[in-house]
Formats: C-alpha cells, sequence, structure tokens
C-alpha cells in the first residue's frame, strides 16, 4: 500500500487535553488506544479501510504501548481473534465493511457470543447501506439481534463517537457481551475535533505477557454442549438486564428537548445530523442543533431501554422512529414496548418513511412533514414544503435541458491490467461463442458493464468459481468463474478451487493477479510484489516474483494451470481460446499477471517527479491515433473502455463521424496497440515518446525529423 498516513499517526500520539482533528474513523482508531485495546485486527473495505491501514502503518508505535495488530486474511480470521477475550480481561477491537464482512465473520460470533467474553470487545461495521454502497444492502443490525451482541450506532460528532468507543468497552465487560458498532458512510468520513485523552498500554500485551492460560479450567467458556444451553438463558436472563442497566445509568442514548412536546422522533444515533438537517430545512431547527420537536437519539439501538422509550412518549400524542432499512426492528421493538406499557402515543414509521432504501434529505422532510401536519399542525411546515418544491422544479428542469442523461457506469482505473484481459475474453467469445461468466467482488466486476458486459452472476468474495459449480454440468459450453488474488486468498482458493478439485469438475478460472487488494485500497496480500520486485518495476521490468498463487494451485492438484502477461492481448486470447476448448476436462486456471496500474503509478509518480526536478532526461510513453487513417467505426473503443480513449469531431470536413483519439492521461499502457494487432483493427493506432527534459542527441534527432517533414 503505497499511501502514506504519516500525519494520522502523528495524531494518535496525541495526550491528555490536546485537540484531535480529522475524520471519524481516525476518531475511533485513537479511541480504540484511549481506553487500552491490547489487540486490533480486521478485513479492509470501505468506509472502515483506514482504521486498519492505520493501524499497520502505526505498528512501530503501537509495539511501544504493546498493542498487537493484525491484518486478517478474512473478516472471519478477524472474528475468531476475539477469542483472545473470552478466557482474559484483554479488551480487542477487529473491523470490516458490513454486511458482507459480518456474514462472512458470522459463524466466528456466534460462538463468541454464546460464549461471552471477559475483556471488552468492540466490532467496527463499516455500515455500506445506501446511496454510496457498494454491496447488497442488508442491515447489520439483523445479525447483532440474532446472536444477542449489543449494537452501537454514535451520532456523527467525533465526540459522540469517541465516548462510544470508551463505553463500548466497558458496557462489553458490564454485560460479558460482545459489541457492534455501526459507522455509516458519512459517520466515517465526518470531520471535527475532540480533546483527546492519553493512550493506555494494556495490562495484558505483548509487553506484558501472561503467564500461561487460565488457572483454572473453565468448561462454560466453551461454546459447545453442554454449556451452551446454559450460554443460551444468561444472553437473557444475566446480559441482557445488565448491558440494559449500564446504558441506563450511564445514559448512552440523548435526550434533545423542544417545546413542541406534544410529538417526538426516536432517530438512530447515526442518522441524527440528516434529521437535524431536515428539520432546518423545515424550519424546525437551527444551525447550532436547536430544535423544536424532542427527539431521543439512539447511540445503542439494541438492546433498547423499555424505561426510556416509554419515559420519551409520556404525554406525547405521537413519535416518529426514523429507522434506515428493512425491516423495522427498531420500530417493532418500541411497538411492543408501548404496548406493553400501554402506552396512549400514536406510534409513526415506516408508514410514514421509505421502507428500503437511504434517509436523504429529501426523504426525511416528506416524511418528517406527513408527521407533523397530523400531530402538531401548530408547526409551520411551510418552509419544508416549498423546499421540496424547488427540488422538484429544479429536477424538472434539469430534464428539460438534459434530456435523458447517458448512464456512466464504473469502470477500470486509465491503463488497468485487468482490461486486456477482458479484451481477450470478448474477442474469443465472438469467436466461439460467449460463455456463462461468473464475477466476484473487486476490480473486475467492473467488467459487468459496458464494453465488455460480461458477468452473470456476483455472490460473494471469493465466490465466482463456486457460484459456476451448478452452471458448468447443464451448460453446453464451459462456464468462467474470474476471481481477484484478493478473492483468491479470502475464500477462493478454498470454496471454489478446492471444491471443484474434489468434485472433478470442468471449467475455467482466471485469477486476476494485480498484486493488491485493489478495489478496497490496494492493501497488500501474501502473493504481493516484495520491494525489490516493485523496484525493478520502476525500470519496466516484471513486478510478480512470488508464484506462490500457482504453488498454491499446483499443490492443491491443479493440472492444467498457465500465467499470462495480461497486456498481450494476443497470447491472453490464445491461452484462454485453449482453456474453453481444451480437450482436459477438469479445472484449468489462467493465473493473469500484470500490476494493479493505480499503485503502479503511486509508486512512479513521485520518482518521476524526482528525476524532473533533478533536470534529468526522462521518456513517457504514450498511444496516439491518426484522425487520417481512423475509419471512424471505434471498434477499438468497444474493444477496451479505456477512458483516455475517446472520440472527437472529425476534422476531415467530408467525413461525419467522429474520429477516435486518445486524450491525455494515457500512461501508455500499450493496450491500444495489442487490441489494433489482436484484433486486426485499422493501422491508425501510433505509440509515441514524449521526452522531457531532452539531450544534446534528442535534440539533434528532433532537428533531423522536422528538417525532413
Ligand atoms: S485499482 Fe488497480 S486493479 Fe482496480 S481498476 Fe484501478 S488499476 Fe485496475
Ligand atoms: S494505451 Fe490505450 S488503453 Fe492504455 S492507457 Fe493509453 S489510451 Fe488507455
Amino acid at each position: 500500500m503505497e499511501r502514506q498516513f504519516t500525519k494520522e499517526i502523528e495524531s494518535l500520539r496525541l495526550g491528555n487535553g490536546e485537540t484531535f482533528h480529522g475524520e471519524g474513523i481516525l476518531a475511533v482508531t485513537k479511541a480504540l488506544l484511549q481506553s487500552g485495546v491490547s489487540y486490533v485486527g480486521g478485513y479492509q473495505g470501505a468506509p472502515v479501510s483506514h482504521l486498519l491501514d492505520v493501524m499497520v502503518q502505526a505498528r512501530d508505535y503501537l509495539d511501544e504501548l504493546g498493542v498487537h495488530v493484525e491484518a486478517c486474511a478474512s473478516e472471519a480470521g478477524a472474528a475468531a481473534m476475539l477469542g483472545a477475550s473470552v478466557n482474559y480481561p484483554a479488551r480487542g477491537a477487529v473491523t470490516w465493511k458490513s454486511i458482507v464482512g459480518t456474514n462472512i465473520a458470522s459463524d466466528a460470533l456466534s460462538y463468541l457470543s454464546s460464549s461471552g467474553v471477559m475483556g471488552g470487545t468492540l466490532i467496527v461495521c463499516g455500515e455500506d447501506y445506501g446511496e454510496g454502497a457498494s454491496v447488497a444492502l442488508e442491515r447489520t443490525h439483523a445479525i447483532a439481534m440474532k446472536s444477542s451482541m449489543w449494537m452501537l450506532d454514535p451520532r456523527p460528532n467525533l465526540g459522540t463517537i469517541v465516548e462510544m468507543v470508551e463505553r463500548g468497552f466497558e458496557l462489553s465487560e458490564a454485560s460479558n457481551t460482545p459489541v457492534m458498532m455501526e459507522l455509516r458512510i458519512r459517520a466515517c468520513h465526518v470531520r471535527g475535533s475532540f480533546v483527546s485523552k492519553q493512550n493506555v498500554s494494556p495490562a495484558i500485551s505483548s509487553r506484558r505477557k501472561l503467564e500461561g492460560p487460565p488457572a483454572e479450567f473453565i468448561y462454560d467458556r466453551l461454546a459447545h454442549p453442554p454449556a451452551i444451553f446454559r450460554q443460551e438463558k444468561l444472553k437473557s436472563d444475566v446480559r441482557l438486564p445488565a448491558a440494559r442497566r449500564f446504558i441506563a445509568e450511564h445514559r448512552l442514548n440523548e435526550a434533545f428537548p423542544g417545546d413542541a412536546g406534544e410529538i417526538g422522533i426516536v432517530v438512530q444515533g447515526g442518522l441524527y445530523n440528516s434529521l437535524l438537517r431536515a428539520l432546518r430545512v423545515q424550519g424546525l431547527a437551527d444551525d447550532f442543533g436547536g430544535c423544536r420537536i424532542p427527539i431521543l437519539a439512539l447511540n445503542v439501538v439494541y438492546p433498547l431501554v423499555p424505561e426510556e422509550i416509554v419515559s420519551f412518549s409520556k404525554d406525547k400524542k405521537a413519535i416518529l422512529v426514523v429507522e434506515e432499512g428493512q425491516p423495522e426492528f427498531i420500530e417493532q421493538e418500541i411497538a411492543t414496548i408501548l404496548r406493553r406499557a400501554e402506552a396512549p402515543a400514536k406510534l409513526h414509521g415506516k408508514d410514514m418513511l421509505l421502507m428500503a432504501g437511504e434517509y436523504t434529505t429529501e426523504v426525511l422532510v416528506r416524511g418528517v412533514s406527513s408527521f407533523v401536519a397530523k400531530h402538531a399542525s401548530r408547526l409551520d411546515v411551510s418552509p419544508g414544503k416549498r423546499w421540496l418544491e424547488g427540488i422538484s422544479a429544479t429536477r424538472r428542469k434539469a430534464g428539460e435541458l438534459l434530456g435523458s442523461m447517458p448512464a456512466r457506469p464504473p469502470n477500470f482505473c486509465v491503463g488497468c491490467p485487468e482490461r486486456p484481459v477482458f479484451s481477450a475474453m470478448k474477442l474469443v467469445g465472438q469467436d466461439i461463442g460467449k460463455p456463462h461468466v461468473s464475477m466476484d467482488i473487486g476490480c473486475h466486476a467492473f467488467a459487468s458493464f459496458e464494453p465488455f458486459s460480461q458477468g452473470n452472476t456476483v455472490l460473494g468474495y471469493g465466490m465466482s468459481l463456486a457460484a459456476a459449480a451448478g452452471v458448468g454440468p447443464m451448460s453446453q459450453r464451459r462456464p468462467v468463474a474470474v476471481m481477484g488474488d484478493g478473492g483468491f486468498w479470502h475464500n477462493g482458493l478454498l470454496s471454489g478451487v478446492a471444491s471443484r478439485l474434489l468434485n472433478h469438475g470442468d471449467g475455467v478460472l482466471v485469477v486476476m493477479k494485480n498484486g493488491y487488494a485493489s478495489a478496497t485500497g490496494t492493501q497488500e496480500l501474501i502473493s504481493s510484489p516484495t520491494e525489490e520486485a516493485r523496484r525493478t518495476a520502476i525500470g519496466g521490468g516484471a513486478v510478480h516474483a512470488d508464484r506462490r498463487i500457482e504453488d498454491a494451485l499446483t499443490g492443491m492438484g491443479v493440472k492444467w494451470l498457465r500465467t499470462v502477461d495480461n497486456y498481450r492481448v494476443s497470447e491472453v486470447a490464445k491461452t484462454y481460446k485453449e482453456a474453453m476448448t481444451s480437450d482436459y476436462k477438469g479445472l484449468k486456471v489462467i493465473v493473469a499477471e500484470g500490476e494493479c496500474q493505480l499503485e503502479r503509478q503511486r509508486r512512479l509518480r513521485p520518482e518521476v517527479n524526482a528525476i524532473l526536478s533533478r533536470g534529468e532526461r526522462h521518456v513517457r510513453v504514450k498511444y496516439g491515433v491518426d484522425e487520417d487513417t481512423c475509419t471512424g467505426d471505434h471498434s477499438c473503443i468497444r474493444l477496451s473502455g479505456c477512458p483516455t480513449l475517446t472520440v472527437k469531431d472529425n476534422p476531415d470536413p467530408l467525413r461525419r463521424d467522429p474520429v477516435a483519439t486518445v486524450i491525455d492521461g494515457c500512461v501508455g499502457c500499450g493496450l491500444c496497440g495489442e487490441n489494433a494487432h489482436a484484433a486486426i483493427l485499422c493501422p491508425s493506432f501510433y505509440r509515441a515518446e514524449v521526452v522531457q527534459n531532452p539531450n544534446a542527441w534528442d535534440r539533434l534527432v528532433s532537428s533531423v525529423r522536422s528538417f525532413f517533414q
């Protein structure tokens, strides 16, 4: 990972009374250290990647404190790490992207929550729900409920987030239960400040080691029969009441007053800022958090404290529950609480707000307006109505002016090594017919969009080969599974490769060996290029010195295995066609090798800048299109989709079709030339060398050339 978090690491060292400035997710990182955490693990994924990235880069400092950090191979491994807190009073935290990560971790989480914990455990989940989401939309809340783990959802305010981390550990210890914390995308990236405290060196740590396992063997700490029967009872009879007591006594939920006391709003803490914004638009709140409607912000969304809900609803005609996503777990629980208490307040929620999808300001303004109009008509909601009319008018006008806008699907980076593989697959598909392509999580999933349109399913990280297992036997043509090296190590090797070998299944697996878990921020894998290989690559050499993927495959018994250089489209196409048509019945694996271009450019840019600032000669390769030769049929674009290969007006007044052109930003990956050759396109592409800081010879050659032009 080339991104350096030097500044962020410095802020982790802040002591008592100093002010921390930064993002929500970094505040969590600092709060973990302030809480005396002994170990931290996790698996990268937006929006919580930075937590682990910063911790990994801050290893030296964490060693000083005695905090162990582990970049786990999967979320399941991270969850299992929390086992260290079952028998020992050591605090531990793990992090991942949810819902995917929580699904993967849920086996270990079930066992952990059954055993219960002695040391506080905190699971920081990036709640990837809403308009910026990149995975299936589901709520982590469901997993917390089914395993009887508590769920924090802090108000997006750095002080509150930090307090919830610290209280989360205490809550976990007071109730012997793991605690989850959901942080939406906006909460992770909200900026602010808080007054920091000194970090705490944990009492049990890599510096202060345990002498051995507990002196007394306690069978009840194993999630195994017969202990599980008692543990199941403990969850409801002991741990839940203890948690509710702690939440009430320490006032983890916040009640905000308002003069319109006949109504009230109960909101998930994480949505508090969005709600305030919606109320502000309606003239019911000010810029400083003052609000006319009383609000109960649930920083703990599970479990609820019945007394708090009943007390908040007292003397109110109606309350509105603002809860994002489906189903309405909180609203249902509140309905039960109010009914049992025979509380008279009417309950609204999903009847006035959307059942599914993100609660944007617009959604909230509509919902809150209906609620206020029904139960507090003395409040003027006309500013909200005018705001909504303004939005509708802007939309209408934009539609009239712009018409229907073309879709802008996500795309690979300029020069991405995965693009040439899909060019080759597309070419072969035109030749032998399109196969079923099972996609995986990762950058290669962009090939599901135009111009490749390859990818019939995405069923989880490292699951593509497994997802093709049922398709193969009922298809004339071999199914193809595409998987990144991140997915391969995470799950694909066992769930896909081992299962296929065990079942003697046929099929083709393409492993994109780009060297990193690129889609989540280019974190390193066990097959990432070594420092030495990276240095060699600066000079243009091969970057992947290791053959761990190939060795693992061979070791497991894969007999048909080829490694290809992604950018050699003709060779990739030849190998892929061979895999698709070979008489060999069994798993055929193509390891497609090409370093992630994003990572490569991050490494090259400072190198090149240094060369240029020293005034030294540097040659940059760029591709271009000869506009006189370009036929204007754009086959090259349909085969590549590179954002820097685009169109421009035809300079020939006698021809109307726009011509292809390569704009600034081309990194000279060579795909344009390779595609032209492999697909026998028009000979309009040329390769140019842009010489920066030319020497005397360059100048002489240039003048001779100019003379003859
Ligand atoms: S991050 Fe790397 S692998 Fe992903 S699209 Fe960009 S260049 Fe390709
Ligand atoms: S050579 Fe072609 S595909 Fe590669 S970066 Fe340049 S324009 Fe894009």
